[in-house]
């Protein structure tokens, strides 16, 4: 127990809503609430904002989607007037738009830094959540939304004699805010997915010498990245509307995208070679768009995946180093495809080296090495690029308990709950943004999260119009929900990968497909209809008494 349950100061403040965490979504929130009238606290366990970006400023780490469409759509300004200055935008760059956010809509003065929400109690009296946070101050609200991200919670492996080892150890998703200085030193990468791969040939350019251990060869397309010219960015300007209409109703992933009309096996070999060989050049994750049905058919799969193999095996010189960067143990794209720079050219500098730890796994780290095989691979610093518990780990950190001392642990100890990945029956007023049955990382984040927070904004106001005290999911609803997500899944290829988004690299967490996978534009719809017809699904019950909504917080009926 911390000191802040153990010895919660009185209430003394309240809001209408707490949002948990600074990122994209809970800073978009938090300024929807204020247009609405609603006070609101953010509560930021990092010392700024941005969320992910904020975390992960490894050597290298960038956006997989493209910067004009990787930002916010919301104000007409801000993405009239933003330059992004790469098609892919760095980390930087990334966490400096976060900050010119947060000063133009002057967010900073309800966003308290530094601070962990603990515990989430509801009090079924006052029919309010308690909040209490790391400085030992505890809060009530009306509501609780939690934008505490997907891949925020990063995970150091256990791997015998991980503590012993002498060197820095540096995780990818919790970098230090100093500069890392691999000069001269020999780097051992551990993990070969999105943040991995992104950063090892950036490590590799200082450091005297890199050795990669990699347990399972990830696809990867190249980025192309390149500078954004102003013809670029004013092409996109003057044709946002269309792309963000795009993006939120049609692209199943809300990226705006030319759609495939046709089946990979549609086409001669000599037609598909040629239509890979163009995204390849092309660059980007819309490699994956070559086909309709690359997801759906291992048939089909196999086309993209034996031409990414073959480039792989024409860029890396060494046949045997080329063959184990061959993935060969799941379909294209069911693990989250990566986007790289020179990822595989690395292999071929004189300073790199690859470890397999798949057939040969790691036995243990000592003081000054890594052991596989029985052989010492000598190291001076540890990167691990190891991943996080996704979607579900940073809200499992806090303890929320429902009326009744019902834990959301609990409830979802076999695998997330949810209705419309917004809201878990038994939890009236917690929403969650992009949360697990919702399409959440299987899109645009931004498109997703501006989808949930205006859905959340929404049922607020229709709350405060009708009188209403409390908004819970409605177990039957949730139950066919969570069917429905299952069952578009298992109609996919997806859960033939031990992903993260089965929750396959946390040992012992359910294997559950996280995501819902009917796209955006579909879900959209889903989440319209239900609001449409007077939130169904949802229970809503009347306050008992008027409660002064947008004026305070939450107050005690007498
Ligand atoms: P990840 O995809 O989960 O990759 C973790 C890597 O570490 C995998 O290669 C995994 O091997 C390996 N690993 C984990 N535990 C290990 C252990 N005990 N021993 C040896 N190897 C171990 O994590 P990530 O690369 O940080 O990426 C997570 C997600 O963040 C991405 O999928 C993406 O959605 C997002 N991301 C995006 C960007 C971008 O926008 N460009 C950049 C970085 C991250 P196995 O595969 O065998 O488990």
């Amino acid at each position: 127990m911390s000191p802040a349950q153990a010895n919660p100061s009185p209430t003394t403040e309240s809001y209408n809503v707490i949002v948990v965490g600074a990122g994209f979504a809970g800073m978009y929130m938090l300024h929807r609430l204020r247009g609405l009238g609603f006070s609101a606290r953010v509560y930021e366990q990092g010392g700024g904002v941005g969320g992910t970006w904020y975390w992960n400023r490894y050597p290298g780490a960038r956006c997989d989607v493209e910067s004009m469409q990787y930002s916010y759509s919301f104000s007409e300004e801000l993405q009239q007037e933003w330059d992004w200055s790469e098609r892919y935008a760095s980390q930087p760059e990334i966490l400096k738009y976060a900050n010119h956010v947060a000063d133009r809509f002057d967010l900073r003065r309800d966003i308290q830094f530094n601070t962990n929400v603990e515990r989430a109690v509801f009090d079924e009296r006052a029919r309010c959540w308690a909040v209490t946070t790391s400085d030992g101050t505890t809060v009530q609200a009306q509501f609780v939304v939690l934008a505490t991200g997907c891949l925020s919670n990063a995970r150091k492996p256990d791997i015998k004699g991980l503590d012993n080892f002498k060197g820095p150890v540096y995780h990818t998703g919790n970098w230090p805010h100093e500069d890392v200085d691999f000069t001269g030193l020999r780097v051992g990468l551990i993990g070969t997915g999105s943040s991995g791969i992104q950063s090892a040939p950036v490590i590799a350019e200082q450091a005297k010498h890199l050795t990669v251990f990699q347990r399972t060869a990830n696809f990867s397309i190249p980025a192309r990245n390149a500078a954004l010219t102003g013809e670029e960015r004013n092409t996109f300007r003057k044709n946002y509307p269309e792309i963000r209409r795009f993006a939120r109703e049609v692209a199943r992933n809300g990226i705006f995208a030319e759609q495939p009309d046709r089946g990979a096996l549609d086409d001669s070999d000599d037609v598909r070679r040629e239509k890979y060989a163009a995204r390849w050049e092309r660059g980007g994750l819309t490699f994956m768009y070559a086909y309709n049905n690359l997801g759906l058919a291992l048939s089909a799969n196999d086309t993209a995946a034996n031409f990414v193999r073959g480039k792989i095996g024409e860029i890396v010189t060494d046949p045997e180093t080329a063959k184990l960067l061959q993935p060969d143990n799941h379909p294209i794209g069911t693990k989250r495809i990566c986007i790289d720079t020179d990822y595989f050219a690395t292999f071929n500098r004189p300073n790199v080296s690859l470890v397999d730890i798949k057939s040969n796994p790691i036995q243990e780290i000592t003081a000054h090495a890594v052991r596989v095989g029985g052989e010492d691979q000598e190291v001076d610093a540890l990167v691990l690029a190891t991943g996080f518990d996704a979607m579900t780990g940073s809200v499992a950190k806090i303890d929320i308990r429902g009326p009744g001392g019902q834990t959301l642990n609990r409830k979802w100890a076999e695998g997330p709950k949810t209705y419309l990945g917004l809201m878990s029956a038994g939890f009236p007023n917690l929403f969650i943004i992009t949360g697990p049955g919702s399409p959440s990382v299987l899109s645009n984040m931004i498109v997703s999260i501006e989808q949930h927070v205006d859905w959340i904004a929404d049922s607020l106001v229709h709350m405060r119009k009708q009188g209403l005290a409390t908004m819970e999911a409605d177990g039957e609803a949730e139950d066919k929900w969570v069917v429905h997500v299952n069952e578009v899944a298992h109609g996919t290829l997806y859960p033939q990968a031990n992903s993260w988004y089965m929750g396959a690299n946390i040992p012992g967490k359910p294997r559950i497909f996280m995501p819902y996978i009917g796209g955006v534009g579909v879900y959209r719809r889903i989440c319209d209809e239900v609001a449409a017809k007077g939130y169904e699904g949802f229970v809503m019950e009347a306050e008992a008494q008027p409660r002064r909504l947008g004026a305070g917080g939450c107050m005690t009926p007498a």
